[in-house]
């Protein structure tokens, strides 16, 4: 049996980057950029007014001007007449040639064409000019390779005239719930079988930590069967998240089965609560498998801890950050092995977030696991955990922010 660090570095070095392809910008949301951006332009591409105003040449005791003529946004610079001329602009046009100064509209009167600057107002020559290449200067690069685009990276794609980037392909993902004993909801139940849930929980996991390429189906505890359907799935997907079977049961076939069909086992047992049975290998096409342990409390801890961050690296993004947050009451824990912990976010009154333990009664009453979070890691070694301790946290979306 392993620890969930030797879980996480085994894991870790099965997981490369995939290839790279060019995406409409419309379709990168979410996805990790595989190419430097470079600035189209300065930025910004021209003198740019910064308030609705007017543009005027300064000079020593000039108070009132004559307007000259309106020039909105995506209108040409026009060019001021003489000193005592004053030009309308608006926010985002350029500055009129001519001109070095922008007199917000909250600061002077307009009486017909005359106008007239407050009397307790001295603007101050340049003002309000957001200076060309003041940002940065054409060629600059903008975003790295290896950022992950969300809504700014999608403003800084746009405003770079890119209709399309290059980004790491996502992986595509096949769930799979094994167990004769599994019933789909749509269906009659007898009394000696279960509710088929974990496929789509975990399925609805992956999809919530953003990877669209994702699809379940259910097999039965039949070797021939489990072998021909992993045969293709291996060949067909990035990755496999099995969830029962990998137990010492009589029906656990999961790991012969993989093994007949070229998996190469990476490590089965993690020293954790729920979640002992982990099985993790690699197919000669390249796809990861795991095996999740059935118990529904179980998949979904592991499905959060070891399979979210591998899609993310599969993605091409660096690793999600894991919050280390305080306990909102104390827990007591004995046994040697790491327990991974439902718990609530708890906010604080001075709006500080604490964790709160939501344990379940067996790792088979997810019931418990209602309007939960996600999990707390208590490492093992340690039995007592006080409030205001520390541990990691993990959203079930794995990412926190
Ligand atoms: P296993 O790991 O296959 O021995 O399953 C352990 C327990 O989890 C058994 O009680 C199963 O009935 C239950 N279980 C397995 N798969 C699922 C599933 N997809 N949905 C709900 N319960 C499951
Ligand atoms: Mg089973």
């Amino acid at each position: 049996m392993i620890t969930q660090a030797e879980a996480d570095a085994l894991i870790d070095a099965a997981c490369a980057p995939l290839s790279t392809h060019s995406t409409a910008l419309a379709d990168a949301n979410g996805t990790t950029l595989a190419e430097d951006v470079v600035a189209e332009r300065d930025s910004p591409p021209f003198d740019r007014v910064m308030m609705d105003g007017v543009a005027v040449r300064l000079r020593d005791g000039s108070r009132e001007f004559i307007r000259q003529s309106t020039q909105l946004a995506g209108d040409q610079a026009q060019t001021l007449r003489a000193d005592a001329y004053a030009i309308e602009v608006m926010t985002g046009t350029p500055l009129p040639d001519g001109t070095d100064t922008v007199i917000p509209v909250e600061r002077y009167t307009l009486n017909g064409e005359r106008l007239r600057l407050d009397d307790d107002y001295q603007p101050q020559m340049g003002q309000f000019i957001h200076r060309r290449a003041s940002d940065h200067d054409q060629g600059t690069i903008v975003l790295r390779r290896g950022q992950r685009i969300t809504a700014p990276e999608i403003a800084i794609i746009a405003s770079n005239g890119r209709p399309d980037v290059r980004v790491v392909r996502q992986p595509s993902i096949a769930v799979i719930a094994t167990g004769d004993e599994l019933v789909l909801p749509d269906r009659p139940v007898a009394a000696h079988q279960i509710r088929l849930s974990n496929a789509p929980a975990i399925t609805a996991l992956i999809q919530k930590a953003g990877f669209e390429r994702v699809h379940w189906q259910h097999l039965p505890d039949a070797p021939e069967t489990l072998q021909q359907h992993l045969a293709q799935l291996i060949e067909s997907h990035d990755v496999i998240v099995l969830s029962g079977g990998v137990s010492k049961g009589r029906a656990d076939y999961v790991p012969a089965v993989l093994e007949t069909i070229g998996v190469q086992q990476r490590f089965h047992r993690v020293a954790q609560k729920p979640g002992k049975p982990l099985w993790f290998g690699k197919a000669e096409s390249g796809s990861l498998v795991f095996g999740l342990p059935g118990n529904p409390v179980s998949a979904l801890c592991c499905a959060t801890r070891f399979v979210l961050p591998a899609l993310v690296k599969l993605g091409g993004a660096l690793p999600a950050p894991v919050l280390n947050l305080p306990m909102a009451s104390p827990y007591r824990f004995k046994p040697p092995l790491a327990l991974m912990l439902p718990v609530s976010i708890k906010m604080t009154e001075d709006g500080n977030a604490t964790l709160m333990p939501q344990p379940t009664n067996t790792s088979g009453d997810f019931s418990s696991l209602a309007g939960t979070d996600g999990i707390a890691t208590l490492p093992a070694g340690t039995t007592e955990f006080d409030a205001g301790d520390r541990v990691a946290f993990r959203p079930w979306s794995g990412a926190a922010f």
